[in-house]
C-alpha cells in the first residue's frame, strides 16, 4: 500500500521521498512543524513603515495599505487512501484589488499559515504594482506536507480547496498560480474544479497552467528568466563582468533550477546549490546540468555521489564565500543572526521575503547589495499576465514574443528602481517599495474610499 503510494508521487512532486510515518499523524506532524517562530507577515508592514517614513505617507493611508482586504480560512476534509479522514486547513487572502484582479500563487508546505500568506498576499500587490500590471495581490496556500500524499490525495485536496475557495477566485476576481510545491497540474485540477462549477472551460482562472489547456510557453522558466535579466543589467551597472561570477543558490526547484542552468550556460562558476535534503559545494563549480539532470528524475543532491562535492547545510550555504548568492527556497533566511556572516556582493531574492528587514540594515551597511524579491523574482507573475492576457485573446504567443515582452517589462522596472535608488541614496528595495507603493498610493487617491 505504501509502496502503491511512493510509486504514485513519483509522477508529482516529491519523487523519491521515503514514506516513514504512518499516514494517520499527518495533521499532528503539520501541526507541529507550524509552531515554529515565524512573523513574515510583521515584516511585510514593517517594510510599509520603512517607507512610509521615506515618502512622507500620512498615517491613514499606512493604515490602508497594511490592512487585508479578505481573508478565506477552509477546511478541506480528505478521505485519504487507508480508509481515515484527515482535515487540512487552507487559506486564500486577496491584500489588495485596488489596481485589478488578485494575482498570487498557492503553496503546499507544512508551514503554511494564515500569517504567512497575509504577507506573501501584500508582496504581491507590491510586484504587480511594480511591474505595472493591471493586477493586484493574492496569495493561497494549504497547510500540508505533500511529500507524504498519493497522487489521488493530492488530486482531492487540490479540488475540495478549489470548490472551497471558489467564490473569491475567477478571472476577474482572482487568479491564483503556482508557488512553493504546486505545479501546472495542480493548476489543471484548480482549472477543472472551477470549469466544471461554471459549465464551461474557465481557463483564465488560474496562471502556469499545461500549454495544451491555455497554459503559455515559457511561463515554467519565466521567474529563473527574470532573475537573469535583472542580474545581467545589475552587473552591467556595476562594471561587473556575469560570466566571472561565483554564485551560490539556495533551493534547486523551479526557480533555483532554472537560473542555475541559465547561469550555468552563461559560463558563471555555480559554487553550492540546495535543494530540502541540504546542500552541496565544489569550490571549482558544479556541473550542473548533470546534477538538474539528478534532481528531475525526483533524486536529492545530498545523495549526488561526485568526490570532487562536499556535502553542506543549508545554513552554510547561506554564509559562503562568493559574488552573487540566490536565496530562491522559502521567507526569512537572511536574518540579523546570519546576515553579519553574508560574505556575497549581491543578494539576488529569488524567494519571497528571504531577507529580514534587520538583516537589510546589516547587508547595507556591509556593502552588500540586495536585488528585492519583488523586482528579482517577478518574471513568473510576468509571464503570469501574459498567459492571463493570452486567454482572455484565445490567442497564443510564441516563446520568442514572451521572453522579448518578459524582458522589456522586468528591465523597465530594473531601471526605474535603480535610478531611484541612486536618486534617492536608497537601497534598491526602498526603492522599489516607493515606486510600487505610489502607484497604489494613486489609485487610492483616484478612487476613494467607499462610500
Ligand atoms: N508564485 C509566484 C510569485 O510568488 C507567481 C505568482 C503568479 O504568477 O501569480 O510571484
Amino acid at each position: 500500500m505504501l509502496e502503491n503510494k511512493k510509486e504514485d508521487q513519483t509522477k508529482l512532486i516529491y519523487p523519491d521521498v521515503p514514506i516513514t510515518s504512518n499516514q494517520i499523524s499527518i495533521s499532528k506532524r503539520v501541526e507541529k512543524e507550524t509552531a515554529i517562530e515565524n512573523k513574515p507577515f510583521e515584516v511585510a508592514k514593517k517594510q510599509i513603515d520603512i517607507v512610509a517614513e521615506e515618502m512622507g505617507l500620512n498615517h491613514n493611508i499606512k493604515k490602508f495599505l497594511k490592512r487585508i482586504e479578505r481573508a478565506l480560512i477552509v477546511s478541506i476534509p480528505i478521505k485519504m487512501d487507508n480508509g481515515d479522514l484527515e482535515i487540512f486547513e487552507g487559506y486564500r487572502v486577496h491584500h489588495s484589488t485596488i489596481r485589478g484582479p488578485g494575482k498570487g500563487g498557492i503553496r503546499f508546505a507544512p508551514n503554511v499559515n494564515l500569517d504567512e500568506v497575509k504577507a506573501l498576499a501584500m508582496w504581491m500587490t507590491w510586484k504587480c504594482s511594480l511591474l505595472d500590471l493591471p493586477l493586484g495581490g493574492a496569495k493561497g496556500g494549504i497547510c500540508v506536507d505533500p511529500r507524504y500524499l498519493s497522487r489521488t490525495e493530492l488530486e482531492k485536496l487540490t479540488r475540495r480547496y478549489t470548490s472551497e475557495i471558489i467564490n473569491i477566485i475567477g478571472p476577474d476576481i482572482d487568479i491564483p498560480a503556482p508557488d512553493v510545491n504546486t505545479n501546472a497540474q495542480i493548476m489543471a485540477w484548480i482549472m477543472d474544479t472551477y470549469s466544471m462549477n461554471k459549465g464551461r472551460a474557465v481557463p483564465g482562472v488560474v496562471t502556469g497552467k499545461p500549454i495544451e489547456i491555455g497554459g503559455s510557453v515559457g511561463r515554467e522558466t519565466a521567474t529563473g528568466m527574470g532573475l537573469y535579466f535583472v542580474l545581467e543589467a545589475f552587473c552591467e551597472k556595476l562594471n561587473l563582468d556575469l560570466k566571472s561570477q561565483k554564485i551560490v543558490i539556495q533551493g534547486f526547484g523551479n526557480v533555483g533550477g532554472t537560473v542555475a542552468n541559465l547561469l550555468f550556460k552563461e559560463g558563471c562558476k555555480i559554487v553550492a546549490v540546495s535543494d530540502i535534503s541540504g546542500g552541496i559545494f565544489s569550490s571549482e563549480g558544479l556541473e550542473i546540468d548533470k546534477l538538474l539532470k539528478w534532481t528531475r528524475e525526483g533524486k536529492y543532491l545530498k545523495d549526488y555521489k561526485d568526490e570532487r562535492y562536499r556535502l553542506i547545510t543549508n545554513e552554510d550555504l547561506l554564509t559562503l564565500e562568493c559574488d552573487v548568492l540566490i536565496p530562491a527556497a522559502l521567507e526569512n533566511q537572511i536574518t540579523e543572526t546570519n546576515a553579519n556572516e553574508i560574505k556575497c556582493k549581491i543578494v539576488l531574492e529569488g524567494a519571497n521575503g528571504p531577507t529580514t528587514p534587520n538583516a537589510d540594515k546589516i547587508l547595507f551597511n556591509k556593502g552588500v547589495h540586495v536585488v528585492p524579491d519583488i523586482l528579482a523574482n517577478a518574471g513568473g507573475v510576468c509571464v503570469s499576465y501574459f498567459e492571463y492576457v493570452q486567454d482572455i485573446h484565445a490567442y497564443f504567443w510564441d516563446l520568442e514574443r514572451i521572453n522579448k515582452e518578459l524582458k522589456m517589462i522586468i528591465l523597465k522596472a530594473f531601471e526605474q528602481v535603480y535610478t531611484l535608488s541612486k536618486d534617492k541614496k536608497t537601497t534598491l528595495r526602498t526603492a522599489a517599495y516607493i515606486i510600487a507603493v505610489s502607484r497604489i498610493v494613486k489609485a487610492i487617491e483616484l478612487r476613494g474610499i467607499f462610500p
